[in-house]
């Protein structure tokens, strides 16, 4: 017989996502425990901007402020079509209390949010991984195992995690905020939808002296989506779109090769690569969000490209609703409908944002490229909802 801990809400997964909805989810008064597989997520840099919606729901925790004032504010946003350049998005213009995109490591993120919930009394339980959980009589029964680190051989000495305790969380939600391979989601019977072909994209973090583009620069082609963005002082981040793998090569040699093709008017001074990943995106959506006792947000449900950082931001949004609605239930509000809106609204949004529900079309006198290229435009822009709608509107689109 298994020990059983006892809780309001199970978090599985201490990624942007989960660690905001444990810290909404606390800050109402509500009782939670979060895990992670993982020893420590924060140590990668991974999507870098938050939008300005994010930042007003991390104001409504006191959190904006430290945020913005570690990171980079940027307040337009350009688009290219290789030297010419197209549109601009003036984010000042927006109708928001934070009118700007600010630039913050996803690791800064999590630290803080982490921090936050250790003021507020919450360890995340790193190396702890749900196995396996239930749904029955009203509550979810999860399985968890604990890891510990334990040093094996002789004479080569080496440290492997191992199995050190196995017990059950009960509670009376669980959330799967646990990314791309979401055992919640699958444990649920709840398969993603695909739609398109898998892309790929080099990125590559550099350093270079000159101001090279004091606001992020899209660059679409006809046959890639491509985005410098500046991230502090003289550190820049490229996200060249490649057709596989083998043409990922973390070298200035190469960024500078792929920058001249496709942004002739990138110039760098003294360029070198301090920090590079190859990443593998794809357009996938959950056909439901959520049942009784069970929740996703964040990747768990979603994913799209990285240029707009939607997936992580949008994440944040979900996992900020899922805590209201969870705090409602468990005050005595009516599950059923709660779950069932939470599961219309997300495939609203989400079905227009991958272009399976709605069109983006084009007001008169708009740019053909504007028109040709308004599916990679929508994915790109650093927003959503009205946000979203007000930078198309800038440049000439319509989200119906
Ligand atoms: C290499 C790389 C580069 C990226 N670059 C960009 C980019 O340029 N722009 C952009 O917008 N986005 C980028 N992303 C995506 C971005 O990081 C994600 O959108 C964001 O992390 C999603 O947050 P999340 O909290 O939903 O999921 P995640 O950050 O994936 O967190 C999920 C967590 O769940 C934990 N977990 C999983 N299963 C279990 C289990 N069974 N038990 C316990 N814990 C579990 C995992 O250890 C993980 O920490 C990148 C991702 C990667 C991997």
């Amino acid at each position: 017989m298994l020990a059983k801990r006892e809780v309001d809400v199970l978090i599985v997964g201490a990624g942007p996502v989960g660690l905001f909805a444990a810290l909404s989810l606390v800050e109402q008064g509500v009782g939670v425990k979060i895990v992670d597989k993982h020893w420590r997520t924060h140590t990668h840099s991974y999507a870098l901007a938050l939008h300005p919606e994010t930042l007003r729901l991390m104001d409504e925790w006191g959190l904006a402020q430290a945020l913005i004032d570690n990171g980079h504010v940027v307040k337009k946003l350009g688009f290219y079509d290789g030297a010419d350049h197209k549109a601009d998005v003036d984010l000042a213009e927006l109708k928001s209390a934070f009118p700007y995109v600010i630039v913050v490591p996803q690791s800064s993120l999590e630290w803080a949010l982490e921090s936050r919930l250790q003021q507020r009394g919450v360890e995340v339980l790193w190396n702890h991984e749900v196995t396996d959980f239930k749904l029955a009589g009203g509550r979810a029964v999860a399985e968890v195992t604990r890891y510990d680190k334990q040093s094996l051989g002789y004479p080569i000495a080496r440290t492997d995690w191992v199995a050190a305790e196995q017990f059950q969380i009960v509670a009376t939600h669980i959330v799967g905020a646990d990314g791309y391979h979401s055992r919640v989601r699958r444990q649920l019977g709840i398969d993603c939808l695909t739609f398109g072909d898998v892309q790929f994209f080099s990125v590559m973090e550099f350093s270079a002296r000159g101001n090279l583009a004091p606001e992020p620069r899209v660059v679409i082609d006809e046959k890639s989506t491509n985005v410098l963005w500046p991230m502090r002082g003289e550190l820049y981040r490229w996200t060249f779109q490649i057709d596989e793998p083998s043409q990922h090569n973390p070298t200035i040699e190469r960024l500078t090769e792929l920058a001249r093709d496709r942004a002739p008017w990138f110039a760098p001074e003294a360029p070198s690569v301090v920090w590079s990943s190859i990443v593998r995106f794809e357009h996938r959506l959950a056909p439901r969000f959520a049942e009784p006792n069970a929740w996703l947000a964040g990747d768990a449900a979603h994913l799209t490209g990285p240029v707009g950082v939607q997936s992580m931001n949008i994440g944040i949004r979900e996992a900020h609703d899922v805590a209201r609605r969870i705090t409602e239930i468990l005050r005595g509000a009516n599950s059923e409908e709660l779950v069932a809106s939470y599961n219309a609204e997300r495939a609203r949004e989400w079905g227009r944002l991958l272009g399976r529900d709605g069109e983006v079309t084009l007001q008169q006198g708009a740019d053909d490229w504007m028109g040709r290229h308004r599916h990679e435009i929508l994915t790109c822009l650093p927003g959503s909802g009205d946000e979203l709608e007000q930078m198309l509107n800038q440049i000439g689109m319509t989200l119906a």
